[in-house]
């Protein structure tokens, strides 16, 4: 067997979509992409969404979108993805890290406080691996010092916290269409707000700065080329469609995950937290608990991925922390500055994990897991 670490969920109705705007001469800003942003924005649950070729440029334009800028100071954690962090690089602000809860892996609210200072203008925080933040808290820390809140939300569409979903908490939160995710438009990302100034300026500065009502060649602000092709807003209609399902379909690969390694000595499954009402699973990453040490733990970690590997299982560290990609350590972060973020980078392991899987799949990774990890 060959498995995978992901692979997207494709039908053939998804092809018939994409050809058939091949067939038309409208190959970017056509209907398609008004299309996907409105049934985004009702799914959601927010006013406006707006469309953009990624995840990455999603956030960047809110960076922008929020005017932060030189040397400002956004909260956010290190346990993420590194574009996270980057958006605020792009625009010459610092990121300032706080360390994750260890069960949740989601940044810790009780750290924000003394994080803060007077440079500070937002907190963005990340729902990682599809599980919503502590919301709750971030909202009412970000209204006592009046800082912005973007959420990360690139890998929780359709997650709910307390009944709310993911990407309504804050002033602006950005979804990612990357083929790894839950729903894929290949490259691809969705600003939603329910702030018509974030909404107009974000749809100008995926535009080349151009306003609504200006020509072809007036540019009114510094913008960017971040717009999203119909080829792909036509492939994210079919497959936001799919949402339920696939949210379902997702769910049940990791409960049978769940079920298999629970009890194996030396695994720990992922945790769930109470509030995560509804959870939309992106990853499925285990915690390896064998040996004494985090070091021990990481080497066996390293060898399990390359023992799976020959037995045609794919499966990889997540995340490797922020501050420790070499740009972050020339900054000045090292080794023992966030612990927790430190113990999950060294220790988690993704397993091959996709909305088809099929059961035989699940039981050949979990088989030869268990296996390895008792050698
Ligand atoms: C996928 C992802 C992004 C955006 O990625 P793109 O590849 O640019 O679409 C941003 N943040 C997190 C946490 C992600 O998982």
């Amino acid at each position: 067997m060959n498995i995978p670490l992901s692979s997207p969920y494709m039908g053939e109705e998804e092809i018939k979509a994409v050809t058939d705007v091949l067939k038309t001469p409208n190959l970017s800003m056509g209907p398609k992409i008004d299309e996907f942003e409105k049934k985004f924005s009702d799914y959601i649950g927010t006013k406006y969404a707006v469309g953009v070729n990624s995840g990455t440029s999603g956030l960047h334009i809110l960076i922008r979108a929020l005017g932060i800028k030189d040397n400002d100071e956004v909260i956010t954690t290190p346990f993420s993805f590194i574009a996270s962090s980057n958006c605020m690089l792009y625009e010459r602000a610092k990121p300032v890290f706080v360390d994750v809860d260890k069960k949740t892996l989601n940044i810790d609210p009780c750290l924000i406080n003394e994080a803060i200072t007077k440079k500070t203008k937002a907190i963005l925080p990340v729902h990682a691996f599809g599980q919503p933040c502590d919301m709750k808290p971030i909202m009412e820390i970000a209204e006592e010092y009046n800082l912005k809140v973007i959420e990360d939300s690139c890998e929780a569409i359709g997650s709910e916290y307390l009944g709310k979903k993911a990407g309504t908490f804050g002033d602006a939160a950005v979804f990612a269409f990357y083929p790894n995710k839950q729903i894929t438009t290949g490259e691809g990302g969705m600003i939603v707000t329910n702030d018509e100034k974030i909404y107009k300026l974000a749809r100008s500065l995926r535009n080349q700065g151009r306003s609504e009502d200006m020509g072809w060649l007036d540019h009114k602000i510094l913008g960017y080329n971040y717009r999203m092709d119909e080829m792909s807003a036509a492939l994210g209609i079919v497959q936001l469609k799919k949402i339920e399902k696939i949210i379902e379909m997702r769910n049940n690969v990791a409960q049978e995950y769940n079920k298999r390694l629970k009890d194996v000595a030396g695994v720990e499954i992922p945790y769930v937290d109470e509030k995560t009402t509804k959870m939309s699973w992106f990853v499925y990453v285990i915690h390896i608990n064998k040996k004494k040490t985090q070091e021990e733990n990481r080497e066996f970690r390293n060898k399990l991925i390359t023992d799976l590997s020959d037995r045609g299982i794919s499966s990889k560290p997540y995340f490797t922390p922020i501050h420790l990609q070499p740009f972050y350590r020339e900054m000045g972060f090292k080794e023992g500055d966030f612990p927790v973020t430190e113990w999950a980078g060294d220790t988690g392991l993704a397993l091959p994990f996709y909305t088809g899987m099929k059961s035989v799949e699940i039981e050949y990774v979990c088989n030869n897991l268990k296996d390895l990890i008792n050698i």
